[in-house]
């Protein structure tokens, strides 16, 4: 299991556990794909297999046509947590990271018809890029950050993460009610609209709040 990288360049050794991700929590992301939001948080589950860190490469499937790109708010857990409840949920966070929701569209619109988990769509080897973390005593409020993903220098996704119908404490929540969350689980809260294709070739870079930078490339 890689560790997580930090933005000051310290060795804390804290290995990525599980990578929980949510759908459907931007309106006008639910829009675009011609779905609703949801009213609980929407789970699923990406494989630690598939981070990869700033500088590397996602690798396009051989069995796919069409991956997305989806930049999202990563929250990472510092202490275990189970049953919590909103008003001390933020206790429970290490630190926050812009991370990519890669996806493979064409195989979860099969999955989505069929009624089929989204596991291979979202599952692939270097699926899930992630910065450095940011310590969160360096953000105040992680519900109101400026989230962005550029492809070849051209803006493709930009809002703010005030824009999610759950609040980061409510996620926490309901996700901790669910399954128990350790250090180093981390939250994939979701896109906002603008979500689109990447090709072979590309350059990705992603900003979350002027304190976290993420660039990877497509191959
Ligand atoms: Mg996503």
């Amino acid at each position: 299991m890689p560790n997580y990288i930090f933005e000051d360049g310290a060795e804390r050794n804290i290995p990525i556990g599980k990578l929980v991700c949510l759908a459907r929590t931007y309106k006008k992301h639910a829009d675009e794909m011609k779905s609703k939001v949801p009213e609980e948080p929407l789970l699923f589950l990406k494989p630690v297999s598939s981070v990869i860190f700033d500088g590397e490469s996602i690798v396009y499937p051989s069995i796919s046509k069409c991956l997305h790109h989806e930049v999202e708010l990563g929250v990472v857990i510092g202490k275990k947590c189970k049953d919590i409840t909103r008003d001390t949920a933020l206790d429970y966070i290490l630190g926050y990271c812009v991370c990519l929701d890669i996806t493979a569209r064409d195989i979860q619109s099969v999955a989505k018809k069929n009624g089929w988990p989204w596991s291979i769509a979202k599952g692939f080897d270097t699926f899930a890029p992630i910065s450095n973390i940011v310590l969160k005593e360096r953000c105040v409020n992680p519900n109101n950050l400026d989230i962005s993903l550029k492809v070849n220098g051209t803006v493709r996704q930009s809002s703010n993460t005030k824009n999610m119908v759950f609040s980061v404490e409510e996620i926490i929540e309901f996700i901790s009610s669910i399954m128990t969350l350790e250090p180093g689980d981390l939250i994939m809260t979701g896109t906002p609209e603008g979500v689109g294709e990447i090709h072979r070739g590309d350059v990705l870079e992603a900003e979350l709040g002027g304190i976290c930078f993420l660039k990877v490339d497509v191959k």
